[in-house]
């Protein structure tokens, strides 16, 4: 449980940049509404980023500002292939419409802790 917070300290640090991703939700726990989520997935210049229209990222998360629970959602993305061409080198180019089909929250590590507890007490 320390490791993991130690860890995630950590690479926050030594990361640094990230970029906006324009998206409202409430936070899973206490619905207060969230509006400044961040990705580490695309280019981490603080670019804003339409989670609809980006295909270069697949997660995006904040802490709530009102209970401090960790809120992150997956990309969930369809791909169909359009065009198909050799690339000149024995191989080929695949082209590819990424649409995004929607969110899927992730449970934070807490929930999966509380989550876990109770499978093992029965509570
Ligand atoms: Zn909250």
């Amino acid at each position: 449980m320390v490791l993991y917070e130690w860890n995630s300290f950590y690479f926050g640090v030594l990361d640094g940049m990230f970029d906006y991703v324009e998206h409202s939700a409430k936070c899973y726990k206490c619905g207060n509404l969230i509006v400044d989520w961040q990705s580490k997935d695309a280019y981490l210049c603080l670019e804003k980023l339409d989670p609809a229209e980006v295909d270069s990222f697949d997660s995006f998360y904040d802490s709530c500002k009102k209970c401090g629970a960790w809120n992150e959602y997956k990309v969930i993305k369809d791909e169909t292939l359009i065009k198909k061409e050799p690339d000149g080198k024995g191989g080929y180019l695949y082209h590819k419409l990424i649409t995004v089909k929607g969110f899927k929250r992730i449970p934070s590590h807490d929930e999966k802790m509380d989550n876990f507890k109770k499978k093992v007490t029965g509570d």
